[in-house]
């Protein structure tokens, strides 16, 4: 092999249709990760493919500075169907450069550099989030990364009021942290960095690269947090599959953001792909659905796999089950004998992000293979 994939699954996928992915072989999985939240709609979904086919036989790309309709109909979309207030949207290519440009549009905004991130928090690998990512061994080998970011633990009230102070850019947080483990934050948590970011004037940016598109029962988290933050990311699942990330945020940022651009922001293929997919999840309430499937599966999951696990947790269709033993022995039996392919979010995590339309009955398999796994695992 002579390209850099990590990790290289013992399986080549060849096709995919809904929440179903097929080998080389015809063999049928069941998708409960969907690539890391990257396809909400499932795969293969027809109202991406057809508005990218139609975008692509015209114009497949021109430079950013030229408007192009596909690329203003996803501004609108996301004015429209973001938090109140948070209307202004910069378009890129993945998870990590939108909160790159999220910090950078902050420390402008402020005239400040002070960041404060989260213990356990996941945020990307380039320079600048890689330094308010957690992990020692995502960074060690690459410092020194960006200075003055301070960590608080997650979910502690108290130690992010004592963090924020009038020197302070932002505060960067996941409303789920996903790569952590599913880790849900108290209102509380994300009320209280609310209110002394805005006491202090610092941007209080919500990385929903993985919680955003409706994954954890509504469009964007903060509609549930009761938090409107001044910053929001977004990318895996926002263009279907596409290679598309968006930093939105409040006018007081727009108009301050300083210099920042990228070549490919915007793109009107991947924008189209991205215009098909929020109004697909929102004409057809596919966050209401996950809310009520994803409780459902957390139920059934707490009932059938009961005493075999430490925890279940998480929100509409971001799910984690903390297990007993390492997840990624699990993952390969669930994958391998029942056909059921899933995540891991840590050692002992078994993360679920499926398609948002997935129904009760495929809830009820990946219940079924879980147990299956778990028990044979004891004996
Ligand atoms: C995946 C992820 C990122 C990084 O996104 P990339 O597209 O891989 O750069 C950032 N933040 C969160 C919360 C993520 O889950």
């Amino acid at each position: 092999m002579t390209g850099f994939v990590f990790n290289e699954k013992p399986i080549q996928i060849e096709r995919g249709e809904g929440a179903y992915l097929y080998d080389d072989s015809g063999r049928e999985y069941l998708d409960m990760g969907a690539s890391y939240a990257c396809v909400p709609l499932g795969h293969n979904h027809p109202a991406v493919g057809e508005a990218v086919r139609d975008q692509f036989s015209d114009l497949t790309y021109v430079q950013a500075s030229y408007p192009v309709q596909t690329r203003t109909d996803l501004y609108e979309l996301l004015a429209d169907t973001a938090p109140a207030d948070v209307d202004y949207t910069w378009l890129c290519n993945s998870g990590t450069e939108a909160n790159e440009a999220a910090l950078k549009f902050a420390r402008s905004a402020t005239g400040n550099s002070k960041i404060i991130a989260t213990m356990q928090g996941f945020h990307g690998r380039t320079m600048g989030a890689l330094a308010t990512t957690w992990k020692d061994k995502y960074k060690k080998p690459y410092e020194p990364l960006i200075g003055d970011v301070e960590f608080v633990p997650y979910d502690d009230p108290a130690a992010m009021s004592e963090a924020v102070d009038d020197e302070t850019a932002a505060v960067i947080v996941e409303p789920v942290q996903g790569e952590g483990g599913i880790n849900p934050a108290s209102k509380e948590f994300l009320q209280t960095a609310r209110v002394e970011t805005a006491t202090s004037g610092a941007a209080l940016i919500f990385d929903e690269v993985q919680t955003g598109m409706g994954r954890t029962g509504s469009l964007w988290a903060s509609e549930w947090t009761d938090v409107v933050p001044d910053i929001i990311t977004s990318a895996k699942g926002l263009g279907n599959g596409f290679p598309i990330g968006a930093t939105l945020c409040r006018e007081w940022i727009a108009e301050n953001y300083g210099s920042h651009a990228s070549t490919f922001s915007g793109g009107a293929t991947v924008s189209a792909a991205a215009e098909a997919t929020v109004s697909t999840i929102v004409e057809e309430d596919l966050s209401g659905h996950a809310a009520d499937v994803g409780a459902y599966l957390q139920e059934r999951l707490a009932e059938e796999l009961g005493d075999d696990v430490r925890e279940v947790r998480g929100e509409g269709l971001m799910i984690g089950i903390e297990i007993k033993r390492g997840a990624n022995r699990v993952l390969k039996e669930l994958a391998l004998n029942h056909g059921v392919l899933a995540l891991p979010a840590g050692r002992t995590v078994v993360r679920l992000l499926p398609p948002l339309a997935i129904e009760e009955d495929h809830a009820d398999e990946v219940v079924e293979a879980l147990a299956a796994v778990l028990t044979e695992d004891e004996s």
